[in-house]
């Protein structure tokens, strides 16, 4: 049998690795609490399962549970996190610490293929996927593994382009036997590749959204090269559709460049784009990158979108930034690049 890693396995599959040996199901929980909850590094480590199962699964397979090689940390408290794959893939994921709302940011691939201009992680390229086990990983490795509660994948890569290890590893973050996080504080953000919603809104539970940048078809392609294969419009019809049929949160993030899409044309359209809607929006502020020359929409507009949002009826809020001077924050993923 070839080696595998244990962390980044579902209980059924684990169930499947151990059966044959003779092994119950309720070994394959008790490993699974041991890895994702107990963060444990070493199968000897594991606890309520025999002697004789450790030894097989020493034998067998590895934890896979590796640290970060380096962090840097902000002025805020945010902590960006390197780390490097045995196969040398390298990504980044962030930690932010608020009270009690404590927000890991993972990455889904180290760089990414969609090449949406403004984001420094398309500019570092594609260098593959992250298995389901490498996307957990982020979360139980860092130091601050045990305060962990919510998590966002809004790191690098886009998850739709990588989807069944998406799905994998939103499974084991709300399963009882895995980290055990309600799936109303997970948070999957898109691009928008419609096959890819379709199936993560079939599929999973955990929250879902939207990178919108402009309401206009025209300016959003400039913006987000899938545009032109997806178009947001149609994403969002199907956003709508499961509203109704699932208790989840789906949202639009609006990224708010002045002079750009911060104009009253783009608030009017907008709200057409999603009245008849519980879509929720979050305005963010715009991160600018080496010498670009746009700016964010100041405190002032931003508050206005919002106010304007909230009176027609479509819930708003404004996102405060986090971890820029170390540029961890959204678009600045990239080992350095700027
Ligand atoms: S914004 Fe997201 S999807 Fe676009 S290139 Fe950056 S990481 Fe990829």
């Amino acid at each position: 049998m070839d080696r595998k890693n244990l962390c980044g396995l579902t209980a059924d599959e684990i169930d499947r690795l151990i059966g044959p040996s003779g092994f119950r199901s309720g070994h394959a929980i008790s490993i699974c609490n041991s890895i994702y909850k107990k963060r444990i590094t070493d199968i000897s480590q594991i606890e309520k399962i025999p002697k004789k199962l450790k030894e097989e699964l020493d034998a067998k397979t590895g934890i896979g549970i590796f640290a970060p090689v380096s962090s840097e940390v902000s002025s805020d408290k945010t902590v960006k996190y390197l780390f490097i794959t045995e196969t040398g893939k390298k990504f980044e994921t962030v930690y932010i610490p608020d009270n009690k709302r404590n927000t890991v940011c993972v990455s889904t691939q180290s760089g990414c293929r969609m090449g949406c201009p403004f984001c420094v992680t398309a500019r570092y390229g594609y260098h593959g996927n992250l298995t389901a086990g490498e996307i957990v990983n982020q979360i139980i490795s860092i130091p601050d593994a045990g305060k962990i509660s919510h998590v966002v994948f809004m790191g690098m890569g886009e998850p739709m382009d990588n989807l069944d290890n998406v799905l994998k590893a939103c499974e084991i973050i709300t399963a009882e036997w895995g980290l055990a996080l309600s799936h109303r504080n997970v948070t999957v953000s898109t691009v928008g590749i419609t096959s890819g919603i379709q199936k993560f809104l079939d599929s999973s539970d955990c929250n879902l959204t939207l990178s919108l940048y402009s309401p206009f078809k025209d300016e959003r392609e400039n913006v987000v090269p899938v545009e032109k294969r997806f178009p947001v419009h149609k994403i969002i019809e199907m956003m709508k559709n499961y509203q109704a049929k699932k208790k989840r949160r789906l949202s639009v993030a609006y990224v708010m460049i002045k002079d750009v899409n911060d104009s009253d044309k783009h608030l009017e359209e907008l709200k057409t784009l999603l009245k008849n809607s519980i879509i929720r929006v979050n305005l963010l502020p715009y991160h600018r990158i080496g010498n670009d020359a746009m700016t964010s929409a100041s405190a002032e507009r931003m508050q206005y979108f919002k106010h304007n949002l909230v009176v027609s009826g479509i819930s708003a809020s404004i996102r405060k930034s986090r971890g820029a001077d170390i540029s961890a924050a959204c678009g600045l993923l990239a080992m350095g690049l700027k």
